[in-house]
């Protein structure tokens, strides 16, 4: 079992390289930011409840988050792991993971942050609003203001892995493959 956190800010890439490690690792990909925009086109309870924070680039509530984390897991209990794509976003979402793996014995592999600056990142985040469709990709100041929580709320989460030895930092700069590489890279070194 392989259980993977990858990590970066908005716009580093964790959706790119996740298609590839589930191909490679044969690996179950929750992306959190996916699953709400499923509910919202869905119009369900849960997709109003997130979208007025989703439409300012702030975070859904750790309540909501984490019970929808929890339904995907255990709606997989075949899966011979899992990549969290967005998720844990807070420590008490980290927290709550930890928990619900160590519930089937298992546990948090390593996280990965994909390292990119901010000029980088609203650059690639401009050009992707173009074919997105994805209202938070196509206003300046939602983009930065993701940027500003991503440093305020999501960045402890790397230092909470870090403690247990579970964090590893690489430059999400360069071609796709490059990256999946290095990425690559780290997880053989865990098995
Ligand atoms: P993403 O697709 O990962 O960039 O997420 C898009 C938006 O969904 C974020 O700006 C948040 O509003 C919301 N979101 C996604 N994942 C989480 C999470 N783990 N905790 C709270 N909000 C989240």
């Amino acid at each position: 079992m392989i259980n993977l956190i990858l990590f970066g800010p908005p716009g580093s890439g964790k959706g790119t390289q996740a298609a590839g490690l589930v191909e490679k690792y044969k690996l179950v990909h929750i992306s959190t930011g996916d699953l709400f925009r499923y509910e919202m086109g869905n119009n369900t309870p849960l997709g109003q409840r997130a979208k007025e924070f989703m439409a300012k680039g702030d975070l859904v509530p750790d309540e909501v988050t984490i019970g929808m984390l929890r339904n995907k897991v255990e709606a997989h209990p075949e899966a011979s792991g899992f990549i969290f794509d967005g998720f844990p976003r807070t420590i008490p979402q980290a927290e709550a993971l930890d928990r619900l793996l160590a519930e089937s014995n298992n546990s948090v592999d390593g996280l990965i942050a994909l390292q990119v600056d901010d000029e980088e990142i609203v650059g690639r985040i401009k050009l992707r609003g173009k074919t997105s469709g994805r209202p938070d990709d196509n206003d300046e100041s939602i983009i930065r203001n993701r940027i500003a929580v991503y440093k305020s709320e999501t960045s402890p989460v790397y230092h909470y892995y870090e403690q247990k030895n579970k964090s590893y930092s690489i430059e999400g700069v360069g071609t796709i493959d490059n990256i999946f590489d290095r990425i690559c890279a780290v997880i053989e070194a865990w098995q």
